[in-house]
């Protein structure tokens, strides 16, 4: 079992102020695979202290010194990549071959293109008798979760360092394995003394205590929206800037003009990939009604057939989800849809076959579902996939856009100029026609109630800068 107690300040592993230990859970089979200690506002304290030191020097560094920094990180980052992988599939379920291909990649893709992106980036310049300069906005603090751990660490840390800010980073309390891993790659980067810092807690404690810190400039979450509230309020009395990535219900859109079976797969893999715990997984798929039946058909078939097994393994199987609660929250969703009459067309309540032990879900379909359901509008945070039928265009976009959130909508339909017109309509961050790909240099973030940042590339300099206008 490891022992992770230790928090990264001021360039050093130190004890928490005060012991608290909390023990951290292989989700594949319950078993205990390591102990953080929940800090303190003490800890936080000397965590701002050591960002700020350090900011005085590192927020004058100069491009080069910064490139030549975060070289030295990406390479950092390879040489512990199957390190960082394994940390992931261990502490949150990710299935090994996943956790390698797509969850620690996003942090090699992230410290890449905020690399391009400083090279390139434009600091300064020239406004009628002003000189524009943007200007590192000082510390940090970043609160991270727990399903794609490192991707929302780093698509925060390697911009931060990028435009000269400096960090306290407090990863999420049930998956901090990967977090441990990056600060361990930060020290072997060279970073200077205090330029990024980790500290362990729960949110009412180390993520309170720095979205209310009087010396920390700005504070980037990512989470749930309900938390996401509570922290904007927390940071409203010091009138710190708030960078907010939250929740999803992101509509699946499908024309009756499309590959049928093809686009239902692609639509069903997409929601239950990472055991459906993904803020922009296509969780609503709104299907027009001359092809609904047949939708639901392919649907359940290919739910039926997703495979199921530990994390450990080898494969293309969904792993299980990250917690005992979480497990049963997403229970309780599937009951109370199942009780307000949601046809269940495929998986359902219980743990599948064989899979006693971890927190194994069986991936489940609703049919004729009504967007006004619960089912319908709340984020289910499992591989929980509802299906609704629309008449035409107008109705599709009605439905995809009758949400709190706003973060992804899909759009499937080979009419090109149909694809334009409803992409315009949708009210979400990110638009993704026929399952093109989104890119790790396009803006990440959403609309509504899933948040009022945006992430990644060059999009993700902006929260870290201040503007500076003077005029001679
Ligand atoms: P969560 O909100 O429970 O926790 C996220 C982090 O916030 C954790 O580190 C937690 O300790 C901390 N926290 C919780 N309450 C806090 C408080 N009051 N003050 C300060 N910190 C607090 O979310 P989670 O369960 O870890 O993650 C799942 C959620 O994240 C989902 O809603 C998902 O949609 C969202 N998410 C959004 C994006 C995005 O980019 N939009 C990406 C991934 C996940």
């Amino acid at each position: 079992m490891k022992n992770l107690s230790h928090f990264y300040i001021n360039g050093q592993w130190v004890s928490p102020e005060k012991p608290n230990d909390f023990i951290v859970e292989n989700p594949s089979n319950e078993r205990q695979i390591g102990t953080i200690s929940l800090g303190t506002n003490v800890d936080v304290d000397k965590a701002v202290t050591a960002a700020r030191n350090a900011f005085n020097q590192y927020g004058f560094s100069s491009r080069e010194e910064r490139i030549a920094l975060l070289e030295k990180l990406l390479s950092a980052y390879m040489n512990r990549y199957d390190e960082m992988a394994q940390a992931i599939s261990q502490e949150m379920g990710a299935p090994i071959d996943f956790a390698t291909a797509a969850q620690a990649d996003c942090g090699r893709g992230h410290i890449q293109t905020a690399l391009d992106a400083l090279k390139n980036y434009e600091f300064q310049h020239t406004s009628g008798n002003a000189t524009i300069t943007h200007e590192p906005i000082g510390v940090c603090g970043f609160i991270t979760p727990w399903n794609w751990p490192i991707n929302q660490i780093v698509c925060k840390v390697a911009p931060a360092l990028a435009t000269g800010c400096t960090v306290v980073l407090k990863p999420s309390e049930i998956a901090p394995l990967s977090a441990h891993v990056f600060a361990k790659i930060i020290d072997d980067a060279g970073f200077p003394a205090g330029v990024f810092n980790l500290v362990n807690g729960d949110g009412m404690g180390v993520g309170s205590a720095i979205s209310s810190h009087q010396d920390i400039d700005m504070v980037s979450f990512t989470g749930s929206t309900r938390a996401g509230s509570l922290i904007s309020k927390s940071a409203a009395d010091t009138v710190k800037r708030v960078a907010l990535e939250l929740g999803g219900k992101s509509p699946n859109i499908i024309f009756d003009d499309v590959d049928l079976e093809s686009i239902v797969t692609k639509g069903v893999v997409g929601c239950m990939e990472n055991t459906g715990q993904s803020c922009n997984a296509p969780t609503r798929m709104l299907v027009q009604e001359s092809v609904y039946d047949d939708a639901v058909k392919i649907a359940t078939q290919v739910a039926n057939n997703i495979k199921i097994d530990r994390a450990d393994k080898p494969g293309n199987h969904i792993g299980p989800l990250v917690s005992k609660a979480h497990f049963d929250k997403v229970q309780s969703m599937i009951k109370e849809a199942i009780e307000s009459g949601a046809t269940l067309s495929a998986g359902g309540l219980g743990k599948p076959e064989g899979f006693e032990l971890g927190h194994f879900t069986k991936p489940t379909i609703f049919s004729n579902v009504n967007n006004k359901m619960n089912i319908a509008q709340e984020e289910v945070f499992g591989p929980v996939l509802v299906i609704i039928p629309f008449k035409d265009e107008q109705e599709a976009i009605t439905l995809a856009n009758d949400s709190p959130y706003g973060l992804a909508a899909y759009i499937n339909t080979p009419d090109e100029t149909k694809a334009s017109r409803v992409a315009r309509q949708m009210r979400a961050g990110m638009v993704r026609i026929n399952w093109a790909s989104h890119h790790y240099t396009s803006p990440f973030g959403g609309y509504k109630q899933s948040g009022n940042g945006r992430e990644w590339g060059t999009y993700g300099f902006d929260d870290y800068l201040e503007i500076k206008a003077t005029s001679r």
